[in-house]
Order: C-alpha cells, then structure tokens, then sequence
C-alpha cells in the first residue's frame, strides 16, 4: 500500500489547478506590466484572481500581495511592521515559541538589529494563552506574530482574540495562516489581523506561490526591489500560471471544506484511538483545538529518524517532529515548548492527512507504526533500560 500522509509539508496538484495552470500559460503567457493587448489580457487575469483571493478572504483586493509563499510572506509582513515601528521608537516582537521558523528566524534576525523579540510559552497543550500576550503588549509594541494553526501538532491558536486585543491596543497583528487557509474558515475582518500569510502548495496549489494580506494603512515595504509590481511592494514579473492555479486550488479547497473536515475528523478520530492503544505513547498538542488532519505522537524509547525510515518501507510517507535538518540532531523546538524533553521529543512522528485518505489506509498506518514501534523498541538498548527499570518512564 501507498500512503501519502504528509499533508502539512506538501499537497498533490488538484486535477483543475493543473489544468488551469497549462491553459493560462499557453493562453495568457503577455507580462501584466505591458501595455499591449497581450499583456493587458494577462493583467486581466492578475487582477481576477486577485479579487477572487480577496473576496474568499473577505479582504479587498488591493489588500492581497502576490508572493513566492508562505515563507516570503512571513517575512515581509513581520520585517515591514517591525521597522515602521523602529520609526516611531516601539521596537518589542511578540510571538510565539512554537512558531514556524519562517517567523522564528525573521525574529532572531531583528533580535540581532536590535529589536527585543519576546516568545511566548504555549503550555502542555500547545496554545497560546491570550493573557499571556495581553501582559506582554506593552507602548514599545511594534509587533504581534501569532499563526492561526500549528505545522507540527495542528494545535489552534486563539487568534481572533489577540486581533481583537491587538487593534484595541492598537499593535499590529500578523498571523501566519499557511496550515489554515483551505482548510479552516480563514477571515481577515473577524480574525482582526493586519496581516495575514498563506501558501499554495498546502491547500494543493502549486509550490513557490503565495499570498500576503496587508490591511489598507498597514505598512508594508518590499523585500525583493525591482519594477513597480504588487503596487511596488513586491519586484518581479508575476507567475501567473502559478497565481491562476492557486486561485482555482482555494475556491475547490473552500467549497469542499465542509465536507472535507468530516471526513478527516472520522479518520483522526480512529487513527488517535489505533495510536494511543501503543504503550507508553503520547499525542502532542490539543485533542479538540487541533486541525481535523493533524495526528502528532511521541513514542518513548525511539528514534523518530528509523520510525520514518521504515514506515517508508512500507509505502508509508509520514514526518517527524525533529527535523534533523542539516545534520544537527535538535529536536522540534514545538515539541520542547509543550514540555517534552529532549529524548522523548526525539521519537515523535507527525501523519497529516488529507481528504482522499480512507479508513483502509488508517488502519494500515495503525498496524505499521505500531508493528515499527514495537519492533524498533526491541532493538533499543534504551528501551531496554526502561523495561529494567534503571531508567524511569516518562511517558
Ligand atoms: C509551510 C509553512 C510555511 C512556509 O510556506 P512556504 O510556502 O513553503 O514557504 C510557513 N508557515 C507554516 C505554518 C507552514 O506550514
């Protein structure tokens, strides 16, 4: 069997967003910026998708900025509303630790120019507490950086509540909604925010486009300099095929939604309940305030690297919380914040699904992980110490 069960790092292309993508560069391959009718066609099509991105937001168009992704959008917002703040002399970020490092290493990047960056602590259930942002906002406030759901263990922040507080401060707010937009009810006027950043390819859109909300009198300055693109706040001829699909990728996202939750939350529900019977095992993150795809686990005495590796043998595409990218072993700094230490945040395994995965495929994944789980524990000298009991079981 093959199971995709990556959700949170990647979609599939629909069939329609495909289909869109080729006709639009065969057909309006004009750049939007000429005059000629080849290029005023193209703008045509910029523009209506542009409104349409808008209008599921319940944004105006002006306010959506074509962009390269989540990860440019993350940046620019955060960039622009920290140095207009630094203008006016406010010079404190507030976010999150859990969140993704888009957001993480713009700050750090800031914490070196000088800007005070606070990260606020998430609890066990990984949800940022609304009194604990209320507390830090302060008249230094420049920046209020909260994602509306997390990448790793799913969890929902309470972000309509801090736009709320924010504009009654009147801080800016972003919130990086990658894992939300297409999958739960994203708007901009109810969640308050001044910014808002979303990505493609995570509602099975194309890779390497974006979108950034900028709330009119926001501030918003580029990152990329060049022509006068995105009002001149984002250089580049525009990739319209790639704009075109993820368009047509939302409003099929959007009108199966409803539909598409009920079906993931029935296959949550059944691959937690296969999960947690694993000894020794826990879910990470909030078991209600979490998005109807995630399913994020750590097993004590394993490595969650061999986990993947060997689910993988079996057909099985999954992820582990500590990415061990670059070769540094650190584990998930998500998993760290709610509280799991080192070793037991070392055998996580995240399984996010989509809306074509089926109960057969669920059990399936519940017989592997727990088959791999098991069989990987027999060979752990760790394992082995727990079971002599020369060490203590945490979970
Ligand atoms: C994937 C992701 C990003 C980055 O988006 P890209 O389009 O891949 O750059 C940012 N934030 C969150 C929460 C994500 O899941």
């Amino acid at each position: 069997m093959k199971i995709y069960a990556d959700h949170a790092a990647t979609t599939k292309l629909t069939e329609r967003a495909a289909q869109v993508y080729l006709e639009t560069a065969r057909e309006f391959y004009g750049n939007p910026s000429s005059l000629h009718t080849a290029g005023q066609r193209a703008k045509e099509v910029l523009e209506d998708c542009r409104g349409q991105i808008a209008a599921m937001l319940g944004a105006a168009p002006r306010e959506i900025y074509f962009t390269s992704g989540g990860s440019e959008s993350d940046n620019q917002a955060i960039r622009s509303a920290a140095y207009a703040g630094k203008k006016k002399g406010k010079t404190k970020l507030i976010s999150t630790a859990i969140e993704h490092h888009a957001v993480l290493h713009t700050l750090e990047k800031l914490e070196k120019e000088g800007f005070k960056v606070v990260l606020l602590p998430v609890g066990t259930q990984g949800i940022v507490d609304v009194k604990d942002v209320e507390a830090a906002i302060d008249d230094s406030t420049a920046l209020v950086s909260v994602m509306f759901a997390n990448n790793e263990i799913g969890t929902l922040q309470p972000v309509a509540e801090i736009g709320a507080l924010c504009r009654a401060r009147g801080v800016l707010f972003h919130t990086d909604a990658v894992q939300a937009v297409g999958h739960v009810p994203v708007n901009v006027k109810e969640l308050s925010c001044d910014y808002l950043a979303l990505s493609a390819h995570k509602f099975s859109g194309p890779k390497g486009v974006g979108a950034l909300y900028c709330r009119t009198g926001a501030p918003l300055s580029p990152l990329i300099e060049g022509g006068a693109q995105e009002r001149n706040r984002r250089a580049g001829t525009e990739d319209l095929p790639a704009i075109a699909a993820m368009t047509e990728a939302l409003k099929e996202s959007i009108a199966g939604m409803g539909a598409a939750a009920a079906v993931m939350r029935r296959l949550q529900d059944r691959l937690i309940e296969g999960l947690e019977k694993i000894p020794h095992c826990a879910l990470n993150g909030d078991r209600v305030r979490r998005l109807p795809s995630n399913v994020s686990f750590c097993f004590e005495g394993i490595e969650g690297e061999s986990l993947l590796l060997l689910l993988d043998e079996k057909g099985i595409c999954a992820s582990s919380g500590s990415a061990c990218t670059s070769g540094s072993l650190d584990p998930s700094h998500v998993l760290l914040a709610i509280g799991r230490v080192h070793d037991v945040a070392h055998g996580s395994l995240r399984l996010t699904l989509g809306a074509e995965n089926t109960e057969e495929e669920v059990d399936y994944l519940i017989a592997s992980v727990t088959e791999v789980v098991s069989y990987l524990r027999n060979m752990s000298p760790v394992w082995r110490d727990l079971l002599e009991g020369k060490r203590q079981f945490i979970l």
